[in-house]
């Protein structure tokens, strides 16, 4: 007993929570099965290493800032396959786009599962060690405004720096000045270095106007359009409109 105290202190000093947690549950594997010592030793260190990954991916999924999370797990495929096809999502979710700095563009009309969509590829970036920023694109550009100037720094760094990031809403609303310079500057950095990824409700040819002149405006939708993959719809049914359609009427999924 004295030695299993003196082990975990140990453990504690050279920061191995994953493998003191396992460490009774191995003991009792290792004597039922006759494990033998490098075997044991293994699944104790494989046991660490798990608990080191699982701490990782909370800690990038809490920075990425998706407030409701949303992954593919929670995603029907079948319900918008014309506006938004499977088979390009799940070569998204590969991230493989990620790796090769490519952005992506996903415009349609609201509730087809857009946002859904680009938090579970986000989801799935984190899954593979990517850092990823998720925000509204009003938002990200209100807090790169924030008073609080060492705040605003640092979430531009951020934004500037990260693997994925997304800025859902794009085009929400006229931009002044000062935001096209900073989303100049977002497009500018970022292109060809890592990949970016926004969604919208109104389709590209409008967002020109939302610029306050059309010279920053082409530069930037330059950047982070032309060689975009893009899903573009029109179509699309809204997710949540079928959802209480199916809620107040009692025959709702005979209608589906
Ligand atoms: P958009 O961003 O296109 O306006 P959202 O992604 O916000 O739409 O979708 C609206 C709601 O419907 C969300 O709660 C979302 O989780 C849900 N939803 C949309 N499409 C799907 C889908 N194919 N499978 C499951 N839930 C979906
Ligand atoms: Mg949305």
């Amino acid at each position: 007993m004295e030695m299993h105290h003196h082990l975990r202190d140990q453990l504690k000093k050279l920061k191995m929570p994953g493998l003191y947690q396992a460490l009774d549950m191995r003991l009792a594997e290792s004597r039922t099965n006759n494990l033998g010592h490098l075997e044991f030793l293994s699944l104790l260190i494989q046991d660490e290493l798990v608990n080191r990954e699982d701490n990782m991916l909370s800690k990038r999924l809490k920075a990425a800032g998706f407030g409701v999370q949303k992954s593919f797990e929670d995603f029907d495929f079948r319900f918008n396959e014309e506006a938004l096809p499977s088979s390009i999502l799940r070569d998204l979710a590969t991230c493989h786009f990620i790796s090769q700095k490519q952005n992506l563009v996903i415009g349609g009309p609201p509730g087809i599962g857009k946002t859904h969509a680009v938090k579970a590829i986000g989801h799935e970036a984190a899954r593979r060690g990517h850092q990823v920023l998720f925000r509204s694109t009003q938002k990200l550009l209100a807090e790169m405004q924030s008073d609080s100037s060492q705040r605003a720094e640092r979430i531009m760094r951020r934004a500037v720096a990260v693997d994925l990031l997304i800025l859902d809403d794009f085009a929400f609303r006229k931009l002044d000045q000062r935001e096209a310079e900073m989303l100049y500057v977002l497009a500018e950095e970022r292109l060809g270095r890592a990949s970016t990824v926004l969604t919208s409700n109104r389709p590209p040819e409008d967002w020109y106007a939302i610029f306050p002149d059309t010279v920053v405006g082409g530069a930037i939708l330059d950047r982070l359009v032309s060689s975009a993959i893009k899903i573009i719809t029109t179509t699309g049914k809204s997710y949540r409109r079928e959802a209480m359609r199916v809620e107040n009427c009692p025959l709702g999924e005979a209608n589906r």
